[in-house]
């Protein structure tokens, strides 16, 4: 980026939630922002209005097809499309990036997201289950490559805000006693077990506060959501799972906060617009204008917190006994879950099947040590047919 006067962005995930609120912030700084690449999976319409919209040098599409169709409906623009896993790493690694907003949803980001971290670009890492999976090595490889890792999942970008970063991009954790998540609670916080057992994909994804991919929000209403964001915050702030706490805020207005030694807590608040994180990595270390609206504190009405229930919300207590396994345990227990929330979102199981599914792959496999990405990919694949037979033998009602 030496010698320009713009930041070439890429936006992986670009048709999503995150994807459309980080292009809604970048057209806000065109002095700043231009975006260079935009990725998405199979919606060839959403992605050709993007590329009349931003002009992208490039544009990819994990499916070949959708590729092709969209190549047709830009031809006259000078986006040239691409598709391919390798041809994604490379974009992303090119010298027309330098900002990487890794927002594709699930284990598909994760070669993308790692493959940023080792070409040592300013990695926007909404893409939380790249570092559920592979935390110990896209921890490594962003260290080795000087890379910058800017958590955007509003929790532990709120906690990167008020821990003593000092411009840098490795906060410091001296006098840090605990980290504190908050979680909104999702949708059936107050709905009794049995009710939550038979809960419906629609009833699911009407998060309360936030507007969200479909998959992120099966795993808010489940917890599962806060036990990734456990052991991602694990992975980002080097924090054993022991040190982090839950704790249901049902306004999701405290984002998230710190507790240090001498007694003073720490907090990030902000209405619940993802707008601000994603501003905030962009900009770090300075400050931009998001778009959102500003707090009104004498009209928010009182802010709560209760104990999270692990008891109707299994999910959580799973999350955590995977961080605290280690090794390709939380793997293990990711791509269960995205098999679980697939089957679940297709109405082959109940949302109360999730949990079991998540529990009997865990326990059906063996725990190994990731020492490469080949080993975490090997295990997620092996978890992920455990996982899809326990789905067939409960939907056979075996
Ligand atoms: P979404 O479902 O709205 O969007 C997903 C995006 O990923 C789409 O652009 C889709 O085209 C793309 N995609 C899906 N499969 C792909 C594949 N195989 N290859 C390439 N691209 C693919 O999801 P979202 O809510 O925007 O979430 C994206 C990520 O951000 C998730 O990891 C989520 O956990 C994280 N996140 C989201 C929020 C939020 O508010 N939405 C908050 C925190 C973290
Ligand atoms: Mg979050």
């Amino acid at each position: 980026m030496e010698g320009r006067s713009q930041q070439f962005v890429a936006v992986l995930g670009a048709t999503g939630s995150i994807g459309t609120s980080t292009l809604d912030v970048l057209v806000r700084h065109p002095d700043r922002f231009k975006v260079s690449v935009l990725a998405a999976n199979t919606s060839v319409d959403h992605m050709t209005s993007l590329c009349r919209l931003h002009k992208p040098r490039y544009a990819h599409m994990a499916d070949s097809d959708s590729a092709e169709r969209l190549a047709e409906a830009v031809a006259d623009c000078d986006t040239q499309v691409m598709t391919g896993a390798d041809e994604l790493c490379a974009l992303v690694q090119s010298p027309e990036v330098d900002v990487v907003m890794a927002a594709i949803v699930g284990a598909a980001g994760l070669l993308s997201t790692i493959a940023a971290a080792r070409a040592g670009k300013k990695l926007l890492l909404a893409n939380k289950e790249s570092l559920v999976m592979a935390g110990a090595l896209l921890m490594d490889a962003a260290e080795a490559s000087g890379a910058v890792i800017l958590p955007i999942d509003s929790e532990h970008n709120a906690i990167f805000q008020c821990l003593d970063s000092n411009d840098r991009a490795v906060p410091s954790l001296d006098g840090v006693n605990s980290i504190i998540l908050t979680a909104s609670g999702g949708p059936f916080r107050l709905w009794d077990a049995d009710a939550i057992y038979s809960a419906t994909p629609t009833q699911a994804i009407a998060h309360p506060n936030w507007n969200m991919g479909a998959k992120i929000s099966v795993d808010s209403a489940s917890l599962m959501n806060k036990g990734l964001e456990l052991i991602e915050a694990s992975w980002l702030f080097r924090m054993p799972a022991s040190r982090i706490e839950v704790v249901v805020h049902p306004q999701s207005i405290v984002h998230s906060m710190v507790r240090y030694d001498d007694g003073s807590v720490l907090a990030q608040l902000g209405n619940p617009d993802m707008r601000t994180p994603i501003a905030y990595g962009l900009a770090w270390p300075e400050r931009i204008d998001a778009g959102v609206k500003p707090l009104d504190f004498l009209n928010m009405g009182p802010l709560e917190f209760e104990a999270a229930d692990t008891a109707r919300f299994p999910c959580l207590r799973l999350a955590r006994e995977s961080a605290q396994a280690g090794g390709t345990s939380s793997v293990i227990c990711n791509a269960a879950n995205e098999v679980a929330v697939e089957a679940f979102l297709s109405q082959r199981i109940e949302f109360g099947n999730i949990p079991i599914v998540v529990e009997n792959t865990l326990a059906g496999l063996a725990n190994q040590e990731p020492v490469s990405i080949d080993v975490v990919l090997k295990q997620d694949s092996l978890a992920r047919q455990c996982a899809a037979a326990e789905v067939e033998r409960i939907s056979k009602g075996a």
